[in-house]
Parts: C-alpha cells; structure tokens; sequence
C-alpha cells in the first residue's frame, strides 16, 4: 500500500472542460521541468564539451528515430519516409557542420549554436520558390526540437506511446498534442495552464475525454503514479483520494450516467419552446469521426467544422484530395442536414509544429485564420476548392473566421470566386447557390456588423474570440480565466447588436461559442432571438431539453431586465435565481460551472 503523504486527499481546483469523472493512476508528462537553456557563452575548455554534447545529441537522436521507424504499426509503414528524411537531415553537413562551427567560432552553447543554425536554414528554405522544398523546413524543425529536449536531458515524451490506462498529467497540451492522446488509453487529463475555451479544452470535449485544466500547479503536486480523482463537471482534482472520496466520486458519476441517458431519450425532439418558438441546435466538430456523435446526440447538422485539425496532425499540408474526401464524408453522412465548414483557422493557440507559422509574441493578436489564409492564397484555394467539390454532394455553407471589417471580407470573397471560375473552367461540379457566412468573433466586426451583413448570407458569433478581444483576455491564460465572462454586459450588447444586424439585413444569424452549449446562458440567447445554437455534440440533449421548458415569452422578458444589469456578477446571480427555481437538478449535477 501506498503510504501516506503530504498529498493524500489534497484537492486541486480549475476549470472543468468536460462533465464526467474518472479515477485513475497518473502520468506525469511534465515538459516544462526540461528547461532549454538557450543563450550561454562558454570559455575555451568548454567550447570542447559543448560540441562533444551536441554529438552525442545527434547520436541519441538517430536511436530514437531508428528505434521509432521499427516500432510503427504496419497500418502507418507508408510514412516511414518521414522518419527516413528525418534521419537524412541529422546527418545533412548544413546542421551538424553549421552548429559545430558556430560552438568552435563564437564559443556558444550547443542549443544556442543550434537555434541560429535552424534560423539560417529556415532563411535559406524561405528563398526557395518552390512550395514543396520551402514546407520541408517543418522536417529540419521538427529533428532540431528533439535535439533540442535531448540535449536539455528531456527524453521526449511522446503522448501517442502510451500504452496502460492513465490519467495525464501536464504542464501544458498543444491541440495538437491532444490529436495524438490514444484515446483508447488516456482515461482524462489535467493541466497547469489553459482555459475553458482553449482550443485543448475544446479538444478534449471533442475526443470525449474528462479534463480539467488552468490547475496552475498540478505538475508541482502530482507524482507519476498517484491516484487521481478527477472531476470535469466541477473541476476538482483529488490526488490520492481516501476511500470514502472514491465512493462518494463513484456514486455522483453514477448518477451523472443515469441523468444523462435520461435526458438523451428526448434529444431528437426539435427544440421549440412551449410557446412555439423554434430554434436550430446543431454541432461544432473538430473531425469526420464526430459525425455520427453529432447525429446521435440530436444535432440538427453540423453549425461549425472546426478543419484546421487534419492541419495539426503533423503530416504536412493535407492536399486537396484528403480535404475533399473528407468534407464529402461528413456531408454525405449529415445530408440532408446542412454542414457549416469553417475555413481555416490557423494561429493563436492551433498551430503546427511542421507549418512555418514564425513564432509571434501576440499569437491571438497575430497572423492567424483568414490573415494567414490571405498571406498564403495557395493554401487557402487548395482548401476553398476542396470545399466547393463536396458542395455536390449536400448541403454545405462556407464561413470565413475573424473577419474583422470589409475589406477582408471582399478579399476572401475574391478568392473564392476565383476557384469557382476554375472549377467552371474544368467542368468540376458544385453547389452555386452554397451560401457563405462569417463568423462574428472580432469587436470590429460587430461594429461594422450593419455593412458586413449586406455582403453575405449569414452570420454566425464566435463568443470564443469575441469575448477574448473584447475583454482583452488571453483565452488560454489561467490567470485572467476568471475574466472570461460570458455575462459581461459588454459581451451581452455585442450579440444583440449582431443579431439586430442581421435583422434588418434579414439573414440568418447563430452562435457557436462555447456559451451556446452553457445551460446558464440559454435564456438569454433565446430571449436574444438567435435563429440557432451550434454546441459541443454532448450538450445538446441538455440545452434541447432546457429550451422545450423555457417559454418564449419569459425569456424576452427576463431579458429586458438582464438588460438593465450592469455587472456580469449581477446577471450570473439573475439567472442562477432563475435556474434554481425552474431546474434545481442542473447545479446538483454539476452543470453549472463557475
Ligand atoms: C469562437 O471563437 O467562439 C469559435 C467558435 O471559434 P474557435 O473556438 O474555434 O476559435
Ligand atoms: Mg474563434
């Protein structure tokens, strides 16, 4: 038995990100202990070691790869060549030779001398005019990071290697880190850092995984092995947990279980209030393989295809033919519901370790979404085209991300009339009449939301962004998670503003932040008057079931008075009155969140 210690029954608190709760051994994946010290000038005795270090670097790093291209499962052997070129690259005199000379020459660190060979080399990549050559630089980067973590003594975790059932523990997940969890085995995972609408949280909610992040200092309490208890409905983490906790966290997810199937019986029931008032409730996706969750849970189509993760999963660039057939399945499969495909979001937090994006001190200020898609229109086309073909087979509409005034918009729209003259000109088929919206997630944008709505069919709010902009917090910084609030009146004008907008314009109008899926916020956004809500696919039973309670009328009215309030606390404390008397059971449950 595990003797007692100073962490037995200790309770961490963050933020929850997915309602289910699991108990299980944890596995520290902590990266951020592995400090790289970057910049050091060593004297002439150590010049010798340094470069002995890095040899030795190069040497561990070739194992690794060796041992990694044996061990790949036979469904993968085809990408073995990745591994190949990475091997080819370690052993590329423009790396090995480069770093060596800068140790020798300016009397650097190894990690220093290594970081300003990649500089260079990523310089010499860039001149190239040649789109496959110059997107091979994510190779050189990706063999540089693992010399990187080798020579800082972090043996590179790799997230995809776990093979026993455990919970994670880490400092931090990339989304893309996240894509690589087998889900088969990962029970759930708890972080330092991170919000609720980070995109790892979203991510976690997507592959179904009970997560709790922003716990600040996990890493620091959690050994590799303890017991956790991790709670994603109320955000608790109890680490070695006494025997009395577990039954107690046992018998709640029970009855999480019992409340949820009871409440899924009724989800294919349209969401109407009692008064007659209809609305749309779709899902917001991250992969094909969500589809048929999406359907089963209720989802009267798909309100957001979050595609930048066949982006992340650190292949390369997908080409046309794997987007296509991709966006053709989920089409296929929703038809004849229609499916809301968002082109590209790239940047802020969702980034590729293998696209060259530089590194930028205010990512989510930065070239990200429909920015970096109009610096890169190839990229773009290739995903616009893709877009356009499946348009064939159902029911698609297009939406362009962070719009943030009309020129951008125009700008995209150019484009995309460029690739339907080319399909035009090839005799390649697609939907003429598809229609195309704009997410409305930039303070901009709902400012100048009376001209945008005239130049496209429908609007659809990112209160993700929009809440992150308007409220000038970083939505994956822990430290001002508490000023995500989706009831600030601010946030609160700004979609009724929207939707007024899109009123007087008469085009449709939605939501698909992650406040469409909050039971709290569900009055006010049919009091609003949004023609739909677009949510996590596990949520809809839930806001389904809430909307087919709430008269129509009480929530314009409620609204009016919420209108009056002026701080985000008052509101928050308005409609929590408000829930208690007409569904006590949702703060039992957990499914009111802080
Ligand atoms: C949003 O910003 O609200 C949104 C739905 O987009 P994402 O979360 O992918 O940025
Ligand atoms: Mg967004």
């Amino acid at each position: 038995m595990k003797e007692q210690s100073v962490t037995s029954g200790k309770e961490l608190r963050g933020i929850p990100v997915y309602p289910d709760i699991v108990i299980g051994k944890a596995h520290l994946v902590d990266r951020s202990r592995a400090k790289i010290l970057y910049q050091c000038f060593v004297n002439k005795e150590q010049v010798t070691r340094e470069v002995d270090r890095f040899e030795e670097a190069l040497r561990s790093v070739e194992a690794q790869f060796i041992s990694l291209k044996d061990r790949m499962p036979d469904t993968v052997k085809d990408q073995a060549f990745i591994l190949d070129s990475h091997l080819m690259i370690l052993k590329d005199s423009m790396l090995r030779d480069s770093t060596i000379n800068k140790i020798l020459s300016e009397k650097i660190n190894a990690e220093w001398a290594l970081k300003k060979t990649l500089e260079e080399i990523r310089g010499v990549f860039e001149q190239i005019d040649d789109d496959y050559i110059s997107n091979r630089i994510s190779d050189v980067e990706n063999v540089a990071e693992r010399l990187l973590r080798t020579l800082s003594g972090d043996t590179a975790h790799s997230l995809s290697n776990i093979n026993h059932r455990v919970i994670i523990v880490a400092h931090d997940l990339s989304p893309a880190d996240t894509t690589e969890l087998n889900t088969a085995k990962v029970m759930g995972f708890i972080t330092d850092v991170g919000g609720r609408t980070s995109h790892t949280a979203i991510m976690a909610q997507a592959l179904e995984i009970p997560a709790v992040v922003g716990l600040e200092n996990a890493t620091a309490w959690v050994e590799d092995g303890d017991l956790l208890i991790v709670d994603g409905s109320s955000g608790v983490v109890v680490i070695n947990p006494e025997d009395s906790d577990i039954i107690s966290y046992q018998e709640r997810k029970l009855q999480l279980e019992k409340y949820n199937s009871s409440i899924a019986r009724m989800s294919h029931l349209p969401a109407e209030t009692p008064d007659g008032h209809r609305i749309a409730i779709t899902a917001n996706i991250e992969f094909l393989e969500e589809v048929t969750a999406a359907k089963d849970y209720g989802g009267e189509g798909i309100g957001l295809y979050r595609t930048e993760f066949l982006y992340l999963r650190g292949k390369g660039f997908p080409d046309e033919e794997e987007l296509f057939e991709d966006y053709r399945e989920v089409v296929e499969i929703m038809r004849p519901a229609p499916v809301s495909i968002r082109t590209l979001d790239l940047g802020g937090d969702k980034f590729a370790s293998d696209i060259a994006i530089s590194e930028e001190n205010n990512p989510a200020l930065g070239l990200r979404a429909i920015r970096f898609c109009l610096r890169e229109p190839e990229i773009f086309k290739t995903q616009l085209r893709a877009i356009l073909r499946a348009s064939a087979f159902g029911s698609i509409q297009l939406m362009f991300p962070m719009i943030s005034g009309l020129q951008e918009l125009l700008d995209a729209r150019a484009i995309l009339d460029k690739v339907r003259e080319d399909l035009d000109r090839e005799d390649i088929p697609y939907d003429t009449a598809m229609e195309v919206g704009i997410m409305m997630e930039v303070p901009a944008a709902v400012a100048m939301a009376e001209v945008l709505a005239h130049y496209c069919d429908f609007f659809s709010i990112g209160t993700n962004d929009l809440i992150q902009y308007a409220l000038a917090i970083d939505r994956v910084n822990e430290h001002v998670a508490y000023m995500y609030q989706p009831f600030h009146p601010a946030i609160l004008r700004m979609i009724r503003q929207v939707v007024e907008a899109a009123r007087n314009a008469n085009i449709r109008v939605s939501l698909c932040g992650e406040m469409a899926g909050d039971p709290l916020c569900i009055s006010i956004l049919l009091g609003i008057g949004l023609d739909g809500l677009s949510m996590n696919a596990r949520a809809i039973p839930l806001i389904k079931k809430l909307v087919r309670a709430i008269p129509i009328k009480q929530a314009r009215a409620d609204l009016e008075e919420i209108m009056r309030l002026n701080t985000a606390k008052e509101v928050r404390t308005y409609l929590l009155k408000r829930s208690r008397e007409m569904f006590p059971e949702l703060e039992e449950k957990g499914y009111l969140l802080d």
